[in-house]
């Protein structure tokens, strides 16, 4: 069994974005299969990881849950991009600022991944909130799309708790598509 454990390739992934937009409530998803009943603030990183198989491989997600305080940051975010495989920069679909917000996390990964190209996804999660609410403030997903592309990244709306109502009967919500075991 331990021959076939270390056979197995493991990726680490990134998980990063502001404070509140649900990076450990995502991870903890796609890796224990739930939304946590609570999320406590993350201090520094927290490691989870996901057994997967793609294309008849097995593989490993190793997902890095990181915290945004400063004084853990400059001492660790050079570790974090060691040999990151993909990195995943969260927003919330419902929170402009986290939005904005982006822009210094996507600096940060160009200063520590200099010299290798990694692969980035951008991920508006609380997808179910989407149509709840002040709409009129959410970021749209023109505005993320043109995001995306301008910056070489994969773009998907999630939700680490639920479908979005409308997409319950019939097609699949992307939520789900993520979450799925
Ligand atoms: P982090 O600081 O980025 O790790 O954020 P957390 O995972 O701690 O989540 C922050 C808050 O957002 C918590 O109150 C979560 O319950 C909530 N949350 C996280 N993901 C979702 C989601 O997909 N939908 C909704 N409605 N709430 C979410
Ligand atoms: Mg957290």
């Amino acid at each position: 069994v331990s021959s076939l454990i270390s056979r197995c390739r493991t990726f680490k992934v990134l998980v990063i974005g502001d404070s509140g937009v649900g990076k450990t409530c995502l991870t903890h998803r796609l890796c224990a299969g739930e939304f946590p009943r609570r999320s406590e603030a993350t201090i520094g990183v927290d490691f989870r990881e996901r057994a997967l198989e793609v294309d008849g491989e097995k593989i490993k997600l190793q997902l890095w849950d990181t915290a945004g305080q400063e004084r853990f940051r400059k001492s660790m975010v050079q570790h974090y991009y060691r040999n990151a495989h993909a990195v995943l920069f969260v927003y919330d679909v419902t929170c402009p600022a986290s939005f904005n917000g982006l822009t210094s996390w996507v600096e940060e990964c160009r200063q520590n991944s200099l010299g290798h190209e990694i692969p980035k996804f951008l991920i508006g999660n609380k997808s179910d909130l989407r149509d709840v609410g002040r709409t009129d403030c959410h970021v749209s997903q023109e505005l993320a799309m043109n995001f995306a592309k301008a910056h070489g990244m994969v773009f998907f709306e999630t939700s680490a708790k639920n479908l979005p109502k409308k997409r319950l009967n019939g097609r699949r919500g992307e939520g789900e598509e993520l979450c799925q075991r």
